[in-house]
């Protein structure tokens, strides 16, 4: 019997897991064609959320868990995820509730059909602020045009995905990682599924501003170097129009004999010029930043438990 993980990044959630459990245990029982396994990937949480994952894996063996030594972030607890699923296809879930359950058979009919890659996309986003709608919308927009790769709309990481594209996907251990794009990237047979996104069952959301945009600038580094050609666009009418000004000193001065008198105007292009500078070092420095992380090719996370063993990470 083929079996089908389903992976849930859970940080502070101890509100939302015994619903989500309830929920979710509803819905597998009635797939009778696929063994399950349930997946918990413990963030860090600092409240009751690993015991009552524990206590729900002492009632159900189908529940299994990987305790990170602390907070590492939703990105890294997926890869965890796809490290230690034993199934032959993963359905990534938040544990709040976001994601209906309800849409899981939906997403298996086409995996049986052969998707490698069946995607819920969101029809409405109930019960979040007007902002966040409208600063997503605007990242996804940008982020698609500065890319070839096609990016999924409005499409979060609740998906099915096959063993390939998890194969695939474990062979990214990049540090700053954004799912999305690796989603697009590594390609497969895709397939979309429509939902309507609830709102939180329980508790608040672990995202800040803060957080989010930390994650928007790590989609567009990791995703396209695009940002660094921008440094060679600009610096294009930068020259053209030092070398004009640089002519038209040169001709006055000939012509007049005098020099011009324009300190203001210098002190304008020097600072104008410098201004450039900075913001090409910027540029420079983010992708510096990343090979420093890359390449000092460190663990993306540690274990603490894996279903009641210790981790030796040896
Ligand atoms: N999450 C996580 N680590 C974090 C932050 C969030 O594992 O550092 C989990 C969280 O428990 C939830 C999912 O990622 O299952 C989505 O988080 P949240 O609902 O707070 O995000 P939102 O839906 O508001 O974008
Ligand atoms: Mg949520």
């Amino acid at each position: 019997m083929k079996k089908i993980s389903i992976i849930i990044p859970t940080y502070n959630e101890e509100e939302s897991i015994p619903f989500l459990y309830e929920r979710l245990e509803k819905i597998i029982n009635q797939i009778k064609n696929y063994e399950f396994e349930m997946l918990f990937i413990n963030d860090g949480s600092k409240d009751k959320s690993l015991k009552l994952i524990k206590e729900l894996r002492k009632k159900d063996s189908r529940i299994c868990y990987v305790d990170f030594s602390r907070n590492f972030g939703k990105e890294i607890a997926m890869l965890a995820g796809l490290d230690y699923a034993k199934g032959d296809a993963v359905i990534f879930m938040d544990a709040d509730l976001q994601d209906p359950p309800e849409l899981i058979p939906e997403l298996i009919k086409y995996w049986e059909q052969g998707y490698d890659d069946v995607y819920a996309r969101r029809k409405s986003r109930k019960g979040e602020t007007w902002l966040k709608k409208f600063t997503s919308k605007m990242y996804y927009r940008i982020l698609q045009s500065l890319t070839k790769v096609e990016i999924q709309k409005d499409t979060g990481d609740f998906r099915l995905l096959d063993r390939r594209c998890v194969n695939a996907l474990k062979k990214l251990r990049e540090n700053g990682r954004n799912s999305k794009s690796m989603f697009s990237w590594i390609g497969y047979n895709k397939k979309e599924v429509l939902y309507d996104r609830n709102p939180r069952i329980a508790g608040k959301t672990k995202w800040n501003y803060k957080k989010l945009i930390d994650l928007a600038i790590d989609g567009i580094t990791s995703f396209t170097t695009s940002p660094l050609r921008v440094s060679s666009y600009l610096s294009i009418p930068t020259f053209i129009i030092l070398f004009v000004y640089a002519i038209y000193v040169i001709v006055k001065m000939i012509v007049t004999g005098v020099f011009v008198e324009a300190f203001q105007a210098i002190i304008l292009l020097i600072l104008f010029f410098s201004g450039i500078q900075i913001l090409l070092f910027g540029i420079i420095g983010e992708y510096l930043g990343r090979i420093f992380n890359e390449t000092k090719n460190r663990p993306l996370y540690f274990v603490n438990e894996y279903n009641d063993e210790k981790e030796m990470n040896d």
